[in-house]
């Protein structure tokens, strides 16, 4: 017989930047089973493990249920009062740059969006800046230089509807699995479909690859300097598309005049047949995805690795057709929800740009608010020294543990030890970063948030709240008004659902625009609270031309520059800041496990997802375990000149030789001396602000 009781909610998995629709049966107020929604295009019906497993990690051990300032319980009256005055207390003796706000790719739209609203136009500073940066700021910058916005070109079905896909700096079969399956299905029906992975290491992502050019960490730039090099001297130039569509072409050709095929074999150190038969397949075939993740991005060159492979997609023509286009790939589910609010310390929202006199003046319009700040605030690294030198007195970490997180985390750790003033908002009551604070606020979590999120491909989902919040808990939005209001900003802050400030935010998307913005979704003003609870996922823009959004941008040739025209940006091969030497011989290399989320608050508390690979290790090749004397499983200590961890060594012949690899996940909570962030020196890209995340010069020995 029919159970009645079960009821059936959409939303969307708290994870990866696929961004899954997940269904949800409910019987009364308990969440029963989880399954893909066979509706949602980000997956149609699939789930990875870590979305399947969603419900083993959402009961309420761990959370923080009441508000406490130091270790005192308090009302919420008091720690709302007590964040304002101290907030309030710093700006009014330091003025606004002395305060910061640290967000996360976890929070929903809508607590981006007032969060960046307070900060940037009440506050009056921009030090807001969020764990995304950590995750493809380059990919915004890059594609900021090339087009003159942040639009991400493509969709998911380019993924399988192209001749050649190359996946650069991804393990998608670990990091992006649904979409991995996509591309494994595309490959199966057919197999014409060359996939080449560009990537140190050997992977579970490898094992789909025709060609796997395992380059020298660091060589991007010079690997797609010589496809552009290659394409020319190969009669493949688009050249109608050249001369109509961008601008540049010749200064960026005349810059990599001398990337042979045989030198940039060297650079990368790869073998000159495999290279030639990549290059050649770019050339030849009719359509191409470049699919790029943390490997390009997470390096002090990251936007150069972006502008180079943008510069081979524009001298091909291959880009706005179907199965062509530079593709980047966030990390977590609602980085773009993120860049769209301008939740970065240089972007304003509704992809502004801060330093744009006639945008920063069309904002302050819009929200009506006392102040608007025209300069860039400290980008993450940045953040976390100016907190260390005393710039900044007063931070705000919203759902994010930096103490782990960021590079160099031995002093991040110091620096929030030292700050007068640490407010962590967080569902999870014991972090890295909450032994730090000096107020803990409960914030709701997946199940309980009520709000928007956007994935890697412009989808913009519903995530639904389905339970009341745990205990004493708020949505960050709600606790982020509150704060506001007490420190005298009435107007402005006055929502009562979640709803409004999407409004909001789609009437600022619209707000003398005229197709001059790339971020256009006045196709969704004035949704009334059963639409925006009925709302179905779709791509922005989303307005008069395109009302059910828009799958390929840039088909019609028209870019968001002042000209109008793509630009080719040249770029030279530069070294990682954190080279190898006699001391630390080693470059050690970090990414993710299959299983595991981030730092593990949440995952680490289902025995399924811990059950894939228990504990933490460092990968090394057999040749260099001999080197070094270790033994499979023996514990090795890893030193960088930034700090040591201890892993368990895993020996692999899938390492290049000379290069570990370790997984970013453990941290002090989970094994106490196993965090690998402390290896990594706080370098960063000089345009994005991306810190270095791929590459640390360490030395291993027994332990
Ligand atoms: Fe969630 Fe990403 Fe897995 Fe989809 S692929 S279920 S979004 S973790």
């Amino acid at each position: 017989m029919k159970n009645t009781a079960v009821k059936l909610k959409q939303t969307t998995c708290p994870y990866c930047g696929v961004g899954c629709g997940i269904d949800v049966n409910m019987d009364s107020m308990t969440l029963t089973q989880v399954n893909g929604s066979s509706e949602h295009p980000a997956n149609f019906g699939r789930l990875c493990v870590k979305g399947s497993s969603v419900l083993e990690t959402n009961d309420v051990s761990g959370r923080l249920l009441q508000p406490m300032i130091g270790d005192s319980a308090a009302s919420w009256d008091e720690a709302i009062s007590h964040v304002a005055s101290g907030f309030k207390q710093v700006i009014d003796e330091h003025g606004p740059q002395a305060v910061a706000f640290y967000v996360s790719g976890q929070l929903l739209t809508e607590d981006y969006y007032v969060a960046n609203k307070l900060m940037k136009g009440y506050i009056g500073a921009a030090n807001i800046d969020t764990n995304s940066r950590l995750c493809m700021s380059s990919a915004v910058a890059g594609y900021k230089r090339a087009f003159g916005s942040d639009t991400v070109p493509c969709n998911y079905e380019d993924l399988e509807d192209t001749d050649l896909l190359v996946l650069v700096g991804s393990n998608a079969a670990w990091t992006h699995p649904v979409l991995f399956q996509r591309m494994e299905r595309a490959k199966k029906l057919n197999p014409n479909l060359q996939v080449v992975v560009v990537d140190p290491r050997k992977s579970a992502t490898t094992e789909l690859a025709d060609i796997h050019l395992a380059i020298k960490p660091g060589t991007d730039v010079a690997l797609f300097n010589g496809l552009l090099h290659y394409i020319a001297n190969n009669q493949a130039l688009d050249t109608d598309y050249i001369s109509q569509f961008t601008e540049g072409f010749d200064a960026c050709l005349a810059s990599v005049e001398q990337a042979s095929l045989e030198q940039t074999a060297a650079i990368c150190d790869v073998d000159v047949d495999d290279l030639a038969r990549y290059f050649a397949l770019f050339v030849n075939s009719p359509s191409a995805i470049t699919f790029y993740c943390m490997g390009v991005n997470q390096s002090s060159q990251g936007t150069d690795k972006c502008n180079a492979i943008i510069n081979c997609h524009l001298a091909t023509g291959k880009i706005g057709k179907v199965g062509s286009g530079p593709f980047s790939i966030t990390g977590q589910p609602n980085a773009m929800g993120g860049r769209e609010v301008g939740g970065l310390a240089n972007m304003l929202a509704a992809h502004m740009d801060i330093q744009n006199p006639q945008h920063t003046d069309l904002v302050q319009r819009f929200w009506q608010s006392p102040t608007i700040s025209t300069e860039m605030g400290a980008k993450a690294v940045d953040m976390f020294e100016k907190i260390q030198n005393g710039d900044i007195k007063a931070v705000w970490i919203m759902a994010t543990n930096p103490a782990v997180s960021l590079p160099n985390g031995n002093s991040v750790a110091d620096a929030l030890k030292n700050c007068p003033l640490v407010v962590v908002s967080d569902c999870n009551e014991n972090t890295d970063t909450s032994a730090w604070a000096d107020v803990r606020l409960p914030a709701t979590g997946w199940s309980e948030k009520n709000g928007t999120v956007t994935n890697s491909e412009r989808r913009i989902s519903r995530q639904r709240g389905l339970l009341p919040p745990s205990g004493q808990a708020k949505h960050d939005w709600q606790i982020i008004c509150e704060v506001a209001k007490a420190m005298g900003f009435e107007q402005g802050f006055d929502y009562q659902h979640p709803y409004q400030i999407f409004d909001e935010h789609a009437r600022l998307s619209a707000f003398e625009n005229n197709g001059t913005r790339d971020f256009d979704i006045s196709g969704l003003v004035g949704l009334s609270e059963a639409e925006y609870d009925k709302f179905r996922p779709i791509q922005w823009p989303v307005n008069a031309a395109y009302p059910q959004g828009r799958a390929r941008m840039f088909d019609d040739g028209k870019f968001f520059t002042p000209s109008g025209k793509a630009q080719f940006i040249s770029v030279t091969a530069q070294a990682p800041k954190q080279l190898t030497s006699a001391e630390y011989p080693l470059v050690c290399n970090s990414g993710r496990i299959r299983d595991q989320w981030h730092t593990m608050t949440r995952t680490g508390k289902a025995a399924k997802l811990t059950a894939h690979i228990s504990e933490p290790f460092v990968a090394m090749h057999p040749d260099d375990a001999n080197l070094y004397q270790l033994q499979e499983n023996q514990i090795a200590k890893i030193s960088s000149a930034f700090g040591d961890t201890l892993l368990k060594v895993k020996i692999d012949s899938g390492q290049r030789k000379g290069e570990l690899f370790a997984p970013m996940h453990w941290t002090k909570q989970f094994a106490s001396r196993s965090n690998i962030n402390v290896l990594y020196a706080p370098a960063v890209d000089p345009i994005s602000g991306q810190p270095e995340l791929k590459h640390a010069a360490v030395k291993i020995e027994a332990y």
